[in-house]
């Protein structure tokens, strides 16, 4: 029937949209590196690769006991580490609140609300700290008359852009997720914390700071025995690599780059493509940037972070929705959570894509409680595990298997729970379009992850693109953390395939990709380690 072809035709363009040849990515790993190069030349570059002023990486015989502070996630996270030495460690947390009048109030008050959260962890919860006074009651550390024991020292983990300047000093550049604090912009993040402290009389020092997936790398290199690359697939996507001193050449004759050796690099690779074209860009990412609170920014991020692929599914679905001459979805109804900005949870996705996938071929999530020594569950490396994401199943689901139909009613299922869907109106087909259209926009976001690990080894010449090259290194490893590469079905498993494709199949198999378990805390308490050594 013609309104079948024209059906068929839709959905085929959509696909094509939606893939990347091995020569994309090639070309856009090309690009990458580039704008490394520029981003170490140069300060203000997209690319930010902000000197961490981080110069080595644990090796996990490390030992100590920290305070640790993490703000920039869902939640304010106290945190007292205690590194045991040998790769492992002992985490004593507490999460609280952070009101939206303190994220748009005056800067003192949000951080007078850090240093009293700080206060009442030390109260409640911590217990090793060393040179911990016992205390009968209340907070030892409070009490000035202790001004010759060492303050207790803390790492700072702050998930905004920061123009760092030493380990324990960096201006806020501007704020993200909703904080827009007063006063605060173009101040020392660590002075602002400091202030409070004293100002409580609190007998903690705030020795360094730390963004998330610097975190990530110190932590994982403590656990594991070594990382080169840490990062983050969250809700957004960054990555922090070890780089050659020599190599950070923004960083002219400072003191810092006649030392030499090695400093840890923050990437800021979520920004990667705001002034070029090199993505492959659909109306769907383009209707979600124009759409965003950012448009043009983080351009990278917008394809890759669970912030945003449900909303590039969410965009396809209303298209298929609206489709002419008919409509290909839910018969032309939409929902209110379809029709809400923002209203399609990238956990819904994964939720989709994992009823798929349920007894058929194994998932592989990087997940530490699949194998507990090490946190890594992602040595595969067998040809492709990745399901069938771009077979059109939907063309005749009467000619399913029984296994494939129960699958497909699972989803259904999933759809009208999730998205407010009357039953009526939700068929066999729509589970399996929207099946074959989350698993496109998420295979799309792990093959452009690739690119972005792809770039790190051929930076730190551990790989060429093309292949044909070997390392003598036996394991490369990389650290993440973040719910998409944890929890979103194959993520990991679609992102080593393409990573095989960019580098060669003798590189590839050397990368152990291994979740940093509590990045920010431990990478916190690393980093203040590293600190209190150099002071
Ligand atoms: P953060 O990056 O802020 O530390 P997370 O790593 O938990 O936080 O990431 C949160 C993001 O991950 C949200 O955008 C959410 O939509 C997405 N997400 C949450 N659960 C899942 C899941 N099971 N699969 C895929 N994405 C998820």
């Amino acid at each position: 029937a013609p309104s079948s072809d024209a059906s068929r035709r839709i959905l085929d363009e959509i696909e094509e949209q939606f893939r990347l040849t091995k020569e994309d990515l090639t070309r856009i790993t090309t690009q990458f590196l580039e704008d490394f190069s520029l981003g170490l030349r140069e300060y203000n570059h997209p690319m930010a690769m902000i000197p961490t002023f981080v110069t080595g990486v644990p090796n996990g015989s490390e030992t100590g006991t920290f305070l640790a502070l993490d703000l920039g996630g869902t939640n304010l996270r106290v945190c007292e580490v205690e590194l045991l030495g040998n790769h492992e460690f002992v985490l004593r947390q507490q999460k609280y609140k952070v009101s939206d009048a303190l994220k748009t109030g005056e800067a003192t008050a949000l951080f007078d609300y850090l240093a009293d959260s700080v206060d009442a962890f030390l109260t409640e919860y911590a217990s090793a700290v060393p040179s911990s006074p016992s205390s009968e009651r209340g907070n030892p550390f409070a009490s000035p008359s202790l001004s010759e024991e060492p303050a207790v020292p803390l790492g700072l983990t702050f998930s905004f852009p920061v123009e760092q300047t030493a380990l324990n000093e960096g201006k806020i550049l501007t704020w993200t997720k909703g904080f827009a604090a007063k006063n605060a912009i173009g101040n020392d993040v660590v002075k602002l914390l400091q202030d409070a402290f004293d100002r409580k009389h609190l007998h903690v020092k705030c020795v360094a700071l730390v963004n998330d997936t610097v975190g990530a790398l110190l932590s994982r290199a403590y656990t594991g025995g070594s990382c080169i690359l840490g990062s983050i697939f969250g809700t957004g996507t960054n990555g922090a690599y070890v780089e050659r001193v020599e190599n950070i050449k923004k960083l002219g004759n400072s003191p810092a780059r006649q030392k030499g050796g090695y400093m840890v690099v923050n990437t800021e690779w979520g920004a990667f493509n705001n002034t070029r074209t090199v993505l492959p860009t659909t109306p769907y990412d383009n209707k979600l940037d124009r759409q965003s609170i950012n448009p043009r920014l983080q351009a990278f991020e917008k394809f890759i972070s669970g912030m945003y692929l449900g909303e590039i599914l969410r965009n396809i679905l209303l298209s298929l929705i609206d489709a002419a001459p008919k409509p290909l979805l839910f018969n032309g109804r939409s929902s209110g959570p379809l029709n809400t900005h923002y209203g399609l949870d990238t956990a819904v996705m994964s939720e989709v894509e994992d009823a798929w996938e349920i007894g058929r071929v194994s998932s592989v999530p990087v997940d530490s409680a699949k194998s507990k020594a090490n946190g890594v569950a992602a040595t595969e490396s067998q040809p492709s595990s990745v399901p069938d994401w771009q077979s059109t199943h939907f063309t005749d689901v009467d000619r399913l298997s029984p296994d494939d139909k129960a699958r497909l009613v699972r989803i259904q299922g999933i759809l009208v729970q999730r998205l407010a869907l009357d039953p009526a109106d939700v068929s066999l087909r729509d589970a399996a379009i929207v099946r074959w259209a989350a698993s496109l926009v998420a295979h799309r976001a792990a093959q452009l992850s690739s690119c972005a690990v792809a770039a790190v080894l051929v930076q730190t010449e551990r790989a060429k693109l093309g292949g044909g090259f070997a390392t003598d290194e036996e394991k490369i490893c990389v650290g993440v953390d973040g719910s998409l590469i944890q929890h979103y079905p194959n993520f990991n498993a679609r992102l080593r395939d393409s990573l095989r494709e960019l580098v060669g199949a003798e590189v590839e198999t050397k990368v152990e990709i291994g979740l940093a378990k509590d990045g920010s805390g431990v990478g916190a308490a690393l980093c203040a380690l590293q600190a209190t050594k150099q002071g």
